[in-house]
């Protein structure tokens, strides 16, 4: 039989048997609306209310600064636009983001600039880090918020949060990053991190799709996204996804708690990095330490990422070529072109990402069975014969 390997937990994990153990009591017993005046709202309301206080506590701030959302995109969104909208009414209509950003982000901020805000995309350097001169070139006394990512989701590199937050408010602009890559990647203490607001998913931290979370700092306000009853203090309507907000709780709980152990996952990244780097015409995309504990991106080139990944499912190993979102499009990634990669080169990567759940048997069989798919693939490559015939020369 095929053995399987999913490294493809970037783009969404397993949910884990402590968090359906956590959610199981809100399908069983406490299924009450948490807005109702009686036992069984009340039931509910209370594990609402005790999960927010542990993810407080995980995240060392004030629960109540944090709203539950219904994915990171959501989160992201009413970051943003609620930011613009409220600065807005200050005079400050500029908002900066990085090339790079989650289409979450982007495309937030594509939609802001047709509604008559200015938008400057800020530059990163060859390994994904935000340029911070062209930053504070472009942050003004008329922005109203910076957006820049914690991690990237594509090539995993890690950015100076608090340089960019110092950035940002010495203009009196809002800081917002999104963290949904970096929390349980990153030690997330909101107690020294000058960030103003924080997105955050649920899929991606062993919690199930569809539940997401914006910390949004105590004196910090913008205007609603969802309007609807009372929920959320009144921030973000709609009766609250009690069951989820409880497996988030429980999720976050085990990721900061793994936090210390993440230097076992980089060892295994770092193996796969150096074992793949080794074949021929292949660069490792990326920072190579600033980056995410599990994160593994690299260029093979002459083929299509496209046609490793379907060796590689064939093969039982799950991977992608970057943002699971934007899979479908044939476009090369937007952040390998931003990090000065060439689009034929942008082609031919692939991202492999790995949790404490990935062995090294799992490492070993990814390194058995994609150097010889490189291989192949080469082989049926009219380029490679012609780098082939040059070398040979
Ligand atoms: N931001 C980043 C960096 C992501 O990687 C993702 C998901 O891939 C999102 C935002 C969107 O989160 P969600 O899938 O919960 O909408």
């Amino acid at each position: 039989m095929t053995k399987f390997v999913y490294a493809d937990n970037a783009a969404t994990t397993p949910v884990s048997r402590e968090v359906i153990d956590a959610m199981s009591v809100c399908f069983e017993s406490a299924w009450g609306n948490p807005s109702s005046q009686h036992g069984k709202g009340y039931e509910a309301k209370a594990l609402i209310d005790d999960a927010r206080a542990r993810i407080a506590r995980a995240f060392r701030c004030n629960a109540n600064e944090l709203y539950f959302t219904a994915s990171g995109t959501e989160a992201d969104n009413w970051a943003i636009k609620g930011a613009a909208m409220r600065m807005k009414k200050k005079g400050r209509t500029h908002i900066v983001t990085s090339k790079i950003e989650h289409h979450a982000v982007l495309h937030t901020c594509e939609a802001l600039e047709k509604q008559g805000f200015t938008v400057t995309y800020v530059g990163v350097d060859e390994y994904g880090i935000v340029d911070l001169d062209e930053l504070r070139d472009a942050v003004t006394e008329n922005t109203a918020l910076v957006a820049i990512m914690f991690a990237n989701n594509e090539i995993g590199t890690i950015e100076p949060i608090e340089q960019i937050a110092e950035i940002a408010h010495a203009k009196g602009a809002l800081f917002f990053t999104d963290a949904v890559q970096a929390v349980g990647a990153v030690d997330i203490d909101l107690s020294q991190l000058k960030v103003d607001m924080l997105s955050l998913s649920g899929h991606k931290l062993h919690a199930p799709k569809g539940i997401g979370m914006l910390y949004i700092r105590k004196g910090v306000v913008i205007d609603n996204l969802i309007d609807g009853g009372g929920q959320e203090k009144r921030k973000r309507g709609g009766t609250e996804n009690v069951p989820y907000i409880v497996g988030l709780a429980k999720a976050i709980e085990i990721a900061q708690s793994r936090i210390p152990e993440l230097d076992e996952v980089r060892r295994k990244r770092d193996r796969l990095i150096s074992e793949l780097t080794k074949i021929p015409y292949s660069k490792l995309n990326g920072h190579p330490t600033c980056r995410l504990p599990g994160n593994v991106n690299v260029g093979f080139e002459f083929i299509e990422g496209e046609s490793i990944l379907m060796w590689l499912d064939m093969a039982g190993v799950c991977a992608s070529t970057g943002s699971a979102c934007s899979s479908a499009s044939l476009d090369p990634s937007h952040v390998l072109l931003a990090t000065g990669v060439p689009h034929e080169k942008a082609h031919g990567s692939i991202r492999l990402s790995i949790t404490h759940e990935t062995t090294d048997e799992d490492i070993d069989y990814i390194l058995e069975v994609l150097p010889p798919i490189v291989e192949r693939l080469r082989n049926m490559s009219p380029l490679w014969e012609e780098i082939v015939n040059k070398n040979r020369q």
